[in-house]
């Protein structure tokens, strides 16, 4: 760890938390004001340790998708707002930001940014070398317990000690309880409630477990009685469903599904149409082509052989059954299992450890053309701890560095 003696001039600024946000305003700091004394307070023992295992321990940096409109629909919390601080710190940004730094990057067939060394490491080495190079200073296992506002400037209450300084950036990453952030709701911020996102649906009761492992490549998912929809690949866990299509659900009704104690119906859509005409037009094509086949032996929307004979059993439909033989009654009924395919979602199972806080401090109380609070003068927020978070694919990563970058322009 490297300490430096904490600067004692006029110009010092503090980050509390030595996540990727802190990280990245710390050096955005030392980017637009060079002659900052820059300090990260960390309560740990370890900086950057959520870099160190995300993406399984390669760390998914950061997206392809560099069109503003687009990348905002990944932030079910933040989108619109963050749409002015993308302009100015985009996922073009953030790669040629660690490319220039020697960290080659690379993109994957899902549009997902990983450092080409396949490790986490990299990402973590840079930004320490970056924050040497800078002398910023590191402090771990400081925790700030308090932060006082005064005529000038911020003071920082530590469990030894109180330090002043000119500005202030938080950086805290996301507070898995609403009270976690009671010591900025009694600065006078809005916390939005905080709960879990990025979460796997369990099915206690459904027997499509008994096909874990099998995933569906493309599937539309949605939640009973909302309009929420997810689309992707879906995998049938030991517990119930995973996969991007469900992970996509559970972010975008993180706090809805919360308030509902996690009790809901799940639709499936396994044909990935999402007009039902085309479903029954397809169907009807089998059955003039193929009349005399099994209905097992012609397996409709590359759907695998498990999981199309546990369809043709939730449709009714007999193994022995041929085509022709479907009628009016079972071809609807078969429609509907396709198109419409209601599961029992009972609880939910935290997905590979990896998960996002949905809530934190309310965007209305944040200016977000420089991220300083609108209530407390000299007081900046990056990353999680603002109410802003993303599906899975590097975004929340990309808001983690956009936030930090533009929070260390101090504006
Ligand atoms: C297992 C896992 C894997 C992930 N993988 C990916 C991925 O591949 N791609 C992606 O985009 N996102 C991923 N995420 C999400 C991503 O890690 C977070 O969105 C991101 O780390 C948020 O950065 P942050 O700096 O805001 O917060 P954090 O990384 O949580 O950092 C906040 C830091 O502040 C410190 N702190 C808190 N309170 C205080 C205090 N009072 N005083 C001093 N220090 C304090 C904490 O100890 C912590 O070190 C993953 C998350 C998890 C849990």
């Amino acid at each position: 760890m490297y300490l430096y003696p904490v600067n004692n001039s006029l110009n010092k600024i503090a980050i509390i938390g030595g996540g990727a946000a802190g990280f990245f305003a710390a050096l955005s700091v030392k980017q637009h004001h060079p002659e900052a004394a820059v300090t990260i307070f960390e309560k740990s023992q370890k900086v950057l340790a959520k870099v160190k295992v995300s993406g399984g321990g390669r760390c998914n940096v950061t997206n392809g998708c560099s069109d503003i409109d687009e990348l905002i629909k990944a932030y079910p919390r933040g989108g619109k707002k963050l749409k002015w601080a993308f302009k100015e710190f985009n996922t073009t940004d953030t790669v040629k930001w660690f490319e220039d730094r020697n960290v080659p990057l690379t993109l994957q067939e899902d549009g997902c940014y990983f450092p080409v060394s396949q490790n986490s490491q990299s990402i973590i080495d840079c930004l320490m070398n970056e924050c040497r190079r800078n002398k910023i200073v590191i402090q771990t296992g400081k925790g700030v317990e308090a932060v006082v506002p005064k005529e000038k400037g911020i003071e920082l209450q530590f469990k030894d000690e109180t330090i002043h300084f000119d500005k202030v950036i938080i950086a805290t990453g996301g507070s898995p309880k609403t009270s976690g952030l009671d010591w900025l709701k009694d600065l006078g911020h809005t916390i939005e409630e905080c709960v879990p996102s990025l979460f796997t649906f369990n099915m206690p009761n459904e027997k499509v477990k008994e096909l874990m492992g099998i995933v569906k490549e493309e599937v539309i998912t949605t939640i009973q009685g909302t309009k929420l929809k997810g689309d992707g690949p879906l995998l049938i866990t030991h517990w119930g469903m995973s996969g991007p299509a469900i992970l996509k659900l559970s972010s975008l009704g993180a706090r809805m599904l919360s308030e509902r104690g996690y009790d809901f119906k799940l639709l499936v859509n396994w044909t990935n149409e999402a007009k039902v005409d085309k479903v029954m037009a397809e169907i009807e094509s089998i059955v003039q082509a193929h009349p005399n086949k099994l209905l097992p032996n012609f397996k409709p929307y590359g759907i695998k052989e498990r999981l199309w004979l546990h369809l043709l059993e939730r449709a009714g439909q007999a193994p022995t059954k041929r085509w022709e033989e479907l009628g009016k009654k079972g071809f609807n009924k078969l429609i509907e299992v396709l198109t419409n395919d209601t599961y029992e979602v009972k609880g939910k199972t935290t997905f590979k450890e990896e998960f996002v806080t949905c809530g934190g401090v309310s965007l209305e109380d944040i200016n977000m053309s420089s991220m300083e609070s609108r209530i407390v003068k000299n007081l900046y927020f990056a990353g999680e701890v603002a109410d802003i978070d993303a599906v899975t694919g590097g975004y929340n990563f990309q808001a983690a560095w956009t936030t930090g970058f533009i929070a260390g322009q101090l504006k």
